[in-house]
């Protein structure tokens, strides 16, 4: 049931049909997965009947109904990540960018509020090899399993962080594109999550807002001149949306960029401003609320070398991930990290590898020691499934010992248990 008083602040909203709009937010959520584009492009590839394209994104996909994906090995293999249809727009964003010479040919991205990672894998789609990502989350619990996910969609150049935005906006301005998918009051997501319309309240619309320009203020501060931001929420009202732009704009003198996407998309444009931006509602586009903007800092400055810029965050934030591991100790030892076999650089060809049926792939994510066909020869071997890597074993004959990460395993239990997990890991 949604509340009175955001119903009646959606009314006064203007600009949408409001009555389209009641009825869209009583609807079932649709269910739909992007592929990793350095993995696959085949969607038929991941196994689900009948996937439909998602318009405005050519690696999105929704499916007819909602399947266990943590049964999908190919899940855990970083080829495909469950997300909302809208969200996935990050991708022909920064298409677009690239192909209007706004962005340069390699460059330094950072992702200011990043897990669990469904806009940093899109901006990874999109972006071209030589990029760097930093993906930052400042909320301890949540950062684990933003690394989780960026170590198995494979890109080896990114840093992870878990620091507060301040930290960024302290450092030199550098960033050639900035992501700030800000926390919000969460409108947006109200079908989908219930306890979104319960936590619901005009004074957390007034704290999102505070804490959003925050966080802008120090996003602005990293981009260098010349650089873009992409601000997007998940939710409807304009004091988080376009005033916010208003502000970035008023306040900071960024330059709003009409990005002018197709119509037949059915993106609402801003809300009662001038200054353009998009909205995903529920009654006009197949997807959760999104509201997404994008913003130029004025001037222009060189890029400025990576490295010394990787070089002065590594300083200066905490560090939770440097790259996707090769290699892991293991006693006196370096032996080969089972993230290394997920990296989209992985040199399959320099190691044994043996394909598993589907039984023994679970097995192997629930980290279970398995067995090899009697021709794999001993030693480090990559398992493979469909083709996919997933991991290393090491293989002693009668049995095969596991490396797969144990904080990832997955685990045996009820159908709606597994389903709880998935959509907290989302
Ligand atoms: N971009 C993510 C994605 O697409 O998967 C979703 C990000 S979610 C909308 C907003 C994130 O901001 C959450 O992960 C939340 O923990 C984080 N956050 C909460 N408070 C914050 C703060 N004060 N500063 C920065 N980030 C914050």
């Amino acid at each position: 049931m949604l509340k009175e008083e955001f119903l009646n602040e959606m009314k006064n909203l203007g600009g949408i049909d409001y009555e389209a709009f009641v009825r869209a937010m009583q609807e079932t959520p649709e269910i739909s997965i992007k592929l990793n584009r350095r993995k696959l492009t085949d969607p038929t590839d991941i196994g689900y009947d009948d996937p439909e394209p998602v318009i405005w994104c050519r690696s999105g996909h929704y499916l007819s109904s909602r399947p266990i994906f943590t049964l999908n090995p190919l899940l855990h293999a970083g080829a495909f990540y469950v997300q909302d249809a809208s969200s996935m727009i990050y991708e022909p964003i920064v298409e677009e960018l690239s192909n209007r010479g706004l962005l340069p040919s390699a460059p330094l991205v950072l992702d200011l509020c990043a897990a669990p990672g469904g806009k940093t894998t899109s901006m990874i789609n999109a972006l071209p090899d030589g990029s760097f990502i930093v993906a930052n989350e400042v909320m301890p619990q949540r950062v684990k399993i933003l690394a989780e996910n960026l170590q198995k969609w494979g890109y080896p150049d990114i840093l992870v962080t878990s620091s507060p935005t301040s930290k960024f906006g302290a450092l030199p301005a550098s960033f050639d594109l900035i992501a700030v998918d800000a926390p919000c009051s969460g409108e947006g997501m109200m079908r989908k999550d219930e306890e979104a319309g319960r936590q619901w309240c005009p004074n957390l619309v007034k704290q999102c807002s505070t804490l959003q320009r925050q966080i802008l203020s120090d996003a602005i501060a990293a981009l260098r001149p010349g650089g873009i931001l992409i601000y997007s929420t998940c939710t409807f009202n304009r004091q988080e949306d376009e005033e916010n732009v208003e502000w970035m704009a008023d306040t900071h003198g960024l330059e709003p960029i009409d990005l002018e996407l197709p119509m037949e998309w059915g993106i609402i444009k801003q809300i009662n401003s001038d200054l353009p931006a998009l909205r995903f509602m529920p009654h006009a586009t197949r997807g959760e609320g999104l509201f997404v903007a994008v913003v130029r800092k004025p001037g222009v400055t060189e890029s400025r070398s990576h490295a010394k810029t990787i070089a002065d965050i590594k300083k200066k934030t905490r560090v939770i991930l440097d790259g996707i591991p090769k290699t892991i100790a293991k006693g006196k030892m370096e032996i080969p990290a089972s993230q290394w076999a997920l990296s989209t650089r992985f040199p399959i060809d320099d190691y044994q590898s043996a394909e598993l049926d589907l039984d023994t792939a679970l097995g192997y994510l629930r980290h279970e020691a398995i067995t090899l066909p009697s021709n794999v020869g001993k030693g480090f071997v990559v398992v493979k499934y469909k083709g996919f890597p997933l991991g290393f074993v090491k293989n002693i004959g009668s049995r095969a010992n596991n490396l797969y990460p144990s904080e990832w395993r997955i685990y045996n239990s009820s159908l709606r248990s597994q389903q709880v997990s998935e959509k907290n890991r989302q």
